[in-house]
């Protein structure tokens, strides 16, 4: 590929994404495996350049619109703006919430920063909970002895944060209802879950906030974007309001407070629209993708995989392992450095935030179920675009790991 940046320029090359890595095979080399690249459903250029020809590239006029009410139809949503990124929607559903410096917000220690960032960039103060060991989402039992207790002290969090760990959603009618005893609203982190079902309700249902991201890893993405959800159509209005810079109605631009510039762009909304249309064809992959990985790996000795609650159903966004290095004779870093050598990237389970230098002190409530799995857990390539003989290249890598 090429590009010729002006007219009388020689082309500069564009070199491609993957690195190539070759692996013990002689004459052999595969392009690098990666844990959930981008997989194109095929209308993304038309929608492009129908988007282009038609004038409409800021994040206004009728791609963004098209987009929210496809994300509305898919998540059961009845509002819905489509903004930057996952973390700009988190980053409006605190302002929208009127989190305010020292109030405390309240999440799964289990997650990726993103999910607390925006919160502690306002002030707040963070304070994680464990997650239960049959969802690895946030435990609804640790969370309704700490509100106890924190109502007890006379301080509640502003906000709870369950997140929808690796396309698995949290136990949301549990946590809603004990976080309804105390009046604390709940915004879920739904970024890894768009798919996902509780109890048979869509990703995010009965939350005050739900957000989702349309990064370029997500099981759908617009190459980077978000949405913010609620039934509550004032909460989403504000939040509009606030992602295109606080602009009263007037022509001269009056500001009664600031925003930020956080508006979907045209382009971008078109990809995620024309993307939208695979979602469930996605899901169905990644869990055939996940069903493979148990098949091949599952009979070794210290293998297990992340647990699906019978009342979830998870798009398996990325598929998570865990390795018990004395059953298994070698541990999850042995395994990851070995995948890394023949070209395949894995991950370990998102570092606990309870454990991340920057949120020193902050305390977390439960036994720390989530170090334990983030000491042993590894995310396996999950890209929905894998091909069977990829997979089995992972499978038969982590196999001649084991020491029986
Ligand atoms: C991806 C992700 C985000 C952030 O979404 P962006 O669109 O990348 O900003 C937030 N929370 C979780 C749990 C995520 O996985």
């Amino acid at each position: 590929m090429a590009l010729r940046l002006l007219p009388n320029a020689a082309p500069v090359p564009i070199p491609l994404p993957q690195e190539t890595s070759v692996i013990p095979f002689p004459g052999k080399t595969y392009p690098r495996l990666h844990l959930s690249p981008p997989h194109l459903a095929g209308g993304e250029i038309e929608a492009l350049r129908d988007t282009l020809d038609s004038g409409w590239v800021a994040p206004a006029g009728p791609m963004p619109i098209a987009f929210e009410a496809t994300v509305g139809v898919a998540t059961g949503f009845s509002h819905v703006a489509g903004v930057a990124s996952g973390t700009a929607a988190l980053h409006l559903g605190y302002r929208v919430l009127d989190l305010a410096p020292g109030d405390e917000v309240w999440t799964s220690t289990l997650t990726f920063v993103a999910t607390i960032a925006p919160a502690v960039q306002m002030g707040a103060v963070p304070r994680f909970l464990d997650v239960d060991a049959t969802s690895w989402t946030m435990d609804p039992d640790v969370l309704r002895v700490a509100l106890a207790a924190a109502a007890a002290r006379g301080r509640l969090p502003r906000v709870v944060v369950p997140v929808d760990l690796y396309g698995q959603c949290s136990d949301m009618d549990a946590i809603v209802s004990i976080c309804e005893r105390w009046g604390v609203p709940v915004m879920s982190d739904s970024a890894e879950a768009l798919g996902a079902t509780q109890r048979g309700k869509p990703a995010g249902s009965g939350a005050k906030i739900a957000v989702f991201s349309f990064n370029g890893n997500k099981i759908i993405t617009a190459g980077g974007g978000g949405v913010l959800c609620s039934e509550d159509e004032r909460l989403v209005a504000r939040a509009r309001f606030l992602a295109s810079q606080a602009k009263e109605a007037s022509a001269h631009y009056q500001h009664e407070t600031t925003g930020y510039s956080y508006g979907l762009s045209s382009v971008l909304a078109a990809v995620g629209l024309a993307q939208l249309v695979a979602l469930e064809s996605r899901v169905n992959a990644r869990r055939a993708i996940f069903a493979r990985y148990v098949e091949g790996l599952a009979d070794l000795p210290g293998v297990s995989f992340m647990p699906e609650p019978n009342w979830g159903r998870s798009t398996r966004w990325l598929t998570a392992m865990l390795i018990d290095p004395r059953a298994f004779g070698a541990e999850r870093e042995t395994v990851r450095r070995a995948l890394d050598a023949v070209g395949i990237e894995s991950r370990p389970v998102w570092k606990p935030l309870h454990l991340q230098p920057t949120f020193r002190g902050a305390p977390l409530f439960g036994p720390g179920i989530a170090t334990g799995l983030f000491e042993r857990g590894l995310c396996l390539p999950s890209g929905s675009g894998m091909e069977p003989s990829q997979q089995a290249r992972v499978i038969d890598t982590i196999r001649a790991c084991w020491r029986g």
